[in-house]
């Protein structure tokens, strides 16, 4: 076995039954994609339009993808036809145009909404005040061809596991209460992805179930 199947089968056989694993293949040479599709891997995360696009185009076609980068909204159109899901929502207006994108291939998509939850400046996506308004006062029901179905977010990156911890909780109470309010009647808002190569043991315990982990299986990007 080679290492990149080593690692997948360590990885996914500490998971619980609800927690999936996206193996991060960003810059990795489609090789390295197959290697780990010949042991079982379906499900990969990409965070560039157009190299998911390649990737799509000459890989099997069981292999589930999800975009889990900053999304602009002129890519959104190379990843729609195919695209299993979209982690990282960061604005009502990339939700609008990933609905257009989607109606025109008569899709769904499958979204999650981007908060930002860690400490550096950078990162994108909704506060947990944002994101609470954005779920009650956006006309996001009425945008057909999008399905809202969970949480993402990224801690800050640190070697400080109480930080890590804290922003990943903070993550999951927003997640309850979202769910617990605007999605009493729905199974919809089920996933929280969160947890990548360094954290996501501690992801696991504060209620993830989309796990991204890509140098950890692949090794160093390209
Ligand atoms: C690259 C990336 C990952 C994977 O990071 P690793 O540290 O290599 O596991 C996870 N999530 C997002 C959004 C990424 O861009």
């Amino acid at each position: 076995m080679s290492h990149i199947q080593n690692e997948i089968k360590r990885i996914t056989a500490t998971l619980p039954t609800n927690v999936r694993l996206v193996a991060v293949s960003k810059y990795q040479p489609i090789e390295k994609l197959m290697d780990a599709y010949a042991c079982g891997q379906r499900l990969f995360g990409e965070s560039h339009a157009q190299e998911l696009k390649q990737k799509h185009e000459c890989m099997p076609k069981d292999i589930e993808w999800h975009f889990i980068g900053h999304l602009q909204t002129n890519k959104v159109k190379y990843i729609a036809p195919f695209v299993s899901m979209i982690h990282a929502v960061d604005s009502y207006k990339l939700l609008c145009e990933i609905n257009k994108q989607a109606l025109k291939v008569n899709r769904i998509i499958p979204c999650l909404i981007q908060i930002h939850v860690a400490q550096e400046e950078t990162k994108f996506g909704f506060t947990p005040e944002e994101c609470k308004w954005f779920f009650q006062h956006e006309d996001w029901k009425n945008l057909k061809n999008v399905r809202i179905k969970g949480l993402m977010c990224m801690a800050t990156n640190t070697n400080d596991a109480h930080i890590i911890r804290e922003e990943f909780h903070k993550a999951h109470a927003l997640f309850q209460e979202i769910k617990n309010t605007i999605f009493v009647d729905s199974e919809d808002f089920s996933e929280c992805s969160w947890g990548m190569s360094d954290d996501y043991p501690i992801a696991i315990e504060e209620g993830s179930t989309l796990i991204r982990v890509g140098s950890n299986i692949f090794g160093a990007r390209m």
